[in-house]
C-alpha cells in the first residue's frame, strides 16, 4: 500500500506555536521533505524527543530521513520523494516556517501525488497571511492573498493597478508578502496607486519584536525609513473602511 503524504505546517517564529498532530506525524514518519536540512533539523532537535536524523535503513540503503525539496530542486526530486510514497513510505512535507505550499514549493507535489492516487493530509498550523489578517483590524470576511509581488517595477505597478479595481468593487482586504529589502519600494508603489490610505504591516509575528503598525502609507515610509527595515513583513489594506 502506497505511504501518505502529509502537508505540516510550522511555526513562523515562536517555536511553541508546533502543534501536538505536527509533532506526531514528524515523529512517526518515514521521510521529511524540507526546504533547507538544516533549519528542519534545528526545529527538530528542538521539538522531538528522539534524534530524528538518525540513519534509517530504506529498501536496504542508508538513507537520511530528511530529504532537501526547495523551489530550484522541485522538478528532480519529485520523482525520489514519489517513489518513496508508492514504496509505502509516509513522507511530510515541510517548509521552512509556517505553512508548506503558500509561497513556498509543494503545490506540484501535491498535484502530483493527486495524479498516482496518493492520499495527500494537511496537518494545519501557522502561516502569516492569517496571522497577519486576525490581527489587522481589517475586515476578515472576503481577503485576497495575493503572496508576493512581482519584482520588476512594471509588473508590480501593473498588478497593483489591476487590484487596486478588485479591491474596491469586491469590498476585500488585500494581503501581500514582502521582504525588508523591497519593502520601501512597494509602500511608493502602494502610495502612488492607491493614494494615501491606511495600511497595516505586521512585522515578525509571533517573534520577540513582533509589531503591527497601522497608519498611513506616509507614515509607515517615515517609520519604516527610519533605520534599515529588518525583519519579515507581511502588508495589508483595505479601502473600503
Ligand atoms: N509558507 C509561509 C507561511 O505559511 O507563512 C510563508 C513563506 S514565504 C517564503 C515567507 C514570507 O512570509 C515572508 O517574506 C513574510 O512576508 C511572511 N512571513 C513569514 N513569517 C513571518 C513572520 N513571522 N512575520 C511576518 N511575516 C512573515
Amino acid at each position: 500500500m502506497a505511504g501518505k503524504l502529509y502537508i505540516v505546517a510550522t511555526p513562523i517564529g515562536n517555536l511553541e506555536d508546533i502543534t501536538l498532530r505536527a509533532i506526531d506525524v514528524l515523529q512517526t514518519v518515514e521521510v521529511i521533505a524540507c526546504e533547507d536540512t538544516r533549519k528542519t533539523g534545528f526545529l527538530l532537535s528542538r521539538i522531538l524527543p528522539i534524534n530524528i536524523n538518525t540513519i534509517n535503513t530504506v529498501n536496504n540503503s542508508m538513507k537520511a530521513r530528511l530529504i532537501s525539496y526547495y523551489e530550484q530542486n522541485e522538478s528532480q526530486k519529485m520523482p525520489e520523494i514519489i517513489n518513496a510514497l508508492k514504496n509505502g513510505l509516509n513522507v511530510a512535507l515541510v517548509s521552512d516556517a509556517g505553512t508548506p505550499t503558500i509561497s513556498d514549493p509543494g503545490f506540484k507535489l501535491v498535484r502530483e501525488c493527486i495524479k498516482e492516487g496518493i492520499k495527500v493530509e494537511s496537518i494545519p498550523g501557522p502561516s502569516a497571511a492569517i496571522s497577519a489578517l486576525v490581527s489587522s483590524g481589517l475586515p476578515t470576511d472576503k481577503f485576497f492573498f495575493v503572496g508576493y509581488l512581482p519584482k520588476k517595477e512594471g509588473k508590480r505597478k501593473k498588478l497593483l493597478t489591476d487590484l487596486s479595481s478588485i479591491v474596491q468593487t469586491i469590498k476585500l482586504t488585500l494581503i501581500i508578502f514582502e521582504s525588508p529589502y523591497r519593502l520601501i519600494k512597494t509602500l511608493n508603489n502602494l502610495m502612488e496607486i492607491f493614494g494615501d490610505i491606511n495600511i497595516v504591516i505586521a512585522r515578525e509575528l509571533t517573534k520577540v519584536h513582533e509589531e503591527i503598525y497601522r497608519e498611513k502609507i506616509s507614515e509607515s515610509l517615515k517609520h519604516f525609513s527610519k533605520t534599515t527595515p529588518k525583519g519579515e513583513f507581511v502588508i495589508l489594506l483595505n479601502t473600503n473602511i
